[in-house]
């Protein structure tokens, strides 16, 4: 097992412009308005400043769950490539996960869904899975990430709205109040933009190391030393750009549930936050 400092020194080094990096603030109380629907998915209350709430992880000590999340990546400037051949989807890592009765989120951009919207309203339809927002454009939120393009302030909130009406447009029905950062970077200003939406924003403590690894026995390893109760595991959902995840799934999924592990989607591990032990 790694260590934790070595843990979240990793997820500091992806998410180099991340606010709060390393610090350990608990999560905060699920809030569920009394007059809301029961079947509203539980999200975090504000935080301080009614800023858009941050979720890393869930409870260590409510058993063991963990959550495996699946970033459907594609940029607003990636429809040439599309175009081309390029291929951001990744069918048979879907097909594998229901094969396995994996329950698991996507979050997907706008752009993605818009290219491939039979696999979006599929995924979406399916009641394994939770579709959540990782922004229309797949652009970032802080000036410097990764040299991903910028979205500006004034744009920010509009680049979420129009992720979700991408989603609705193609299908998938009830889409979460998710919402994860491309490149997993944030600061105070997009969390104030964002705020409107009512989204929680969605982090996460464990690394895959997918991203255009090509060996699967690396992101097993990673997966499985990092992995604790409540965990968040982040992993992509794009054939060109993580060539091995779906090789590695095959082997995360066994290794796990030896550990007596059980996944779970992330709405349940925020909705865990709130509940009676
Ligand atoms: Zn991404």
């Amino acid at each position: 097992m790694i260590t934790l400092l070595r843990r979240a020194t990793a997820v500091c080094a992806l998410g180099a412009a991340l606010a709060a990096c390393g610090t350990a603030e608990p999560p905060r109380a699920a809030s569920t308005p009394a007059s809301a629907p029961a079947s509203r998915p539980p999200t975090l209350a504000p935080g301080p400043a009614g800023l858009t709430p941050v979720f890393a992880h869930g409870s260590r000590t409510r058993g063991r769950t963990v959550a495996l999340t699946f970033d459907a990546d594609m940029t607003a400037g990636q429809g040439a490539r599309a175009a081309a051949g390029e291929r951001f989807d990744h069918p048979r890592l879907i097909s594998t996960l229901r094969t396995l009765k994996v329950p698991a989120t996507v979050f997907m951009t706008g752009r993605w869904a818009e290219e491939y919207p039979d696999q979006a309203r599929s995924i979406g339809r399916d009641p394994l899975f939770e579709v959540a927002n990782h922004s229309y454009s797949h652009y970032a939120y802080t000036p410097d990430c990764y040299g991903l393009p910028t979205v500006p302030g004034t744009r920010m909130r509009s680049d979420v709205e129009r992720a979700y009406a991408a989603f609705r447009r193609v299908g998938v029905p009830e889409p979460m109040p998710y919402f994860r950062f491309p490149g997993g970077c944030y600061d105070r200003r997009a969390l104030k933009a964002l705020a409107p939406t009512g989204v929680t924003a969605v982090q996460w403590d464990v690394v895959g190391g997918d991203a255009f690894e090509t060996d699967p026995d690396v992101v097993v390893r990673q997966v499985l030393d990092g992995v604790r109760p409540g965990s968040v595991v982040v992993l992509h959902c794009t054939r060109s750009a993580a060539p091995a995840t779906e090789r590695a799934v095959r082997a995360i999924v066994p290794g796990l549930r030896r550990e007596g592990f059980r996944f779970v989607k992330v709405s349940e591990l925020i909705g865990a936050v709130g509940a009676r032990p």
